[in-house]
């Protein structure tokens, strides 16, 4: 029997076709009507539904080069079930280049959502209703807030068996097991029972060929670990791709003041050991701050001015440490190619051309 069409705010996909459909979202104060844009892929045969949706952080732009790249790769074509990809969920913020919506809401904090409720409110509630009701695994890409850049790693609640399929298929070095958000999409797609994860990697208005290409390469194999597209031939990955992390914490700033950073990301570091200087302009007060703990670099602050208190540096701590090493020494070998161009002398991947 042939696969039933997918149906999507009133549009019809049939089997074994592409096609991109507008949602009006809301309008503009100009009355220019707003559309959430949605690309859906409904294979011939039978399989998973997967979400994969980005930007619900407006000016979290990675992900909507990670999903661009995603649609061009020929493996769709013996497609297994569906692939809904949404680009940009606040069209909102990704217009206006920030990641909150024009009430300075944060969406990611308005699910489920209601259709007569605030913007945010408004558009969560479109989401679930026209696209997450309709999946049966989702992949959220986000990456760190302006100026944080964030190692690639996944978040994901680990005690859902699928979602921890997901989120050692996807590949990244890291993979932190991390408690859901009231109001977040992970969240709501949790209370559904959905398998989720969320995909963090480099940082907000910025685009890093490093992030981009291992979000890719982490999409499709998902893709391949659900059945969805066929599994490539040759000899399967010897080496380790990722270590969960035990725990992790935001090391913070104890004085006002500049900081000179000392160590890098996905840098390994002992207890005690040296992140960052921090001092008046003139360098009479100046004080290092340590990692309180043994464990990875996996997210640093690219601003060099704060405050007292202010996160800084983003350690994980593991039960294995050396496994994580080896998680990171796979994920750098896989992207020398990439790294070898980098020119920017003061780029977060540093460590890693060494
Ligand atoms: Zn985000």
């Amino acid at each position: 029997m042939a696969r039933a069409p997918f149906v999507i705010a009133g549009t019809e996909v049939k089997p074994g076709t592409r096609a991109t459909v507008e949602i009006p979202v809301a309008k503009l104060y100009t009355h220019t009507p707003l559309h959430l844009p949605v690309e859906i892929i409904h294979g011939r045969r039978d399989g998973p539904v997967l979400m994969v949706c980005a930007a619900i952080h407006g000016d979290e732009i990675n992900g909507v080069e990670i999903i661009r790249r995603v649609l061009r790769n020929s493996a769709l074509r013996h497609l297994r079930g569906t692939l809904v990809a949404v680009p940009i969920v606040n069209i909102f913020g990704f217009i206006q280049r920030t990641r909150y919506l024009p009430d300075r809401r944060d969406l990611n904090r308005c699910f489920p959502g209601s259709e007569s409720g605030s913007l945010g409110g408004r558009i969560a509630y479109l989401l679930r209703t026209q696209v997450m009701e309709h999946v049966t695994h989702i992949i959220d890409l986000h990456t760190g807030a302006i100026n944080r850049f964030n190692l690639p790693q996944i978040r994901a609640e680990l005690k859902n068996a699928d979602t921890e399929r997901m989120a050692e298929a996807f590949g990244a070095p890291i993979i932190l097991n991390a408690s859901l958000r009231d109001g977040s999409l992970r969240a709501y797609a949790d209370s559904l029972d959905i398998p989720v994860i969320t995909f963090e990697g480099g940082e907000a208005l910025r685009f890093d060929d490093v992030v981009i290409s291992s979000g890719v390469k982490g999409v499709v194999r998902v893709m391949r670990a659900l059945d969805m597209i066929p599994v490539k031939k040759g000899p399967k990955a010897p080496r380790k791709r990722s270590e969960t992390a035990a725990m992790s914490s935001w090391v913070r700033a104890d004085i006002d003041g500049i900081m000179r950073p000392v160590a890098r990301l996905g840098q390994r570091v002992n207890k005690g050991q040296k992140l960052a200087m921090l001092a008046d302009p003139f360098g009479e007060v100046e004080t290092a701050v340590v990692s309180p703990f043994s464990g990875i670099v996996i997210c640093v602050n690219n601003l060099p001015l704060v405050n007292e208190g202010e996160a800084i540096y983003h350690v994980a701590r593991f039960d294995e440490l050396g496994e994580a090493e080896k998680a990171m020494d796979y994920f750098r070998s896989s992207y020398e190619s990439e790294l070898g161009e980098e020119v920017v002398p003061v780029h977060p991947w540093d460590e890693m051309q060494r």
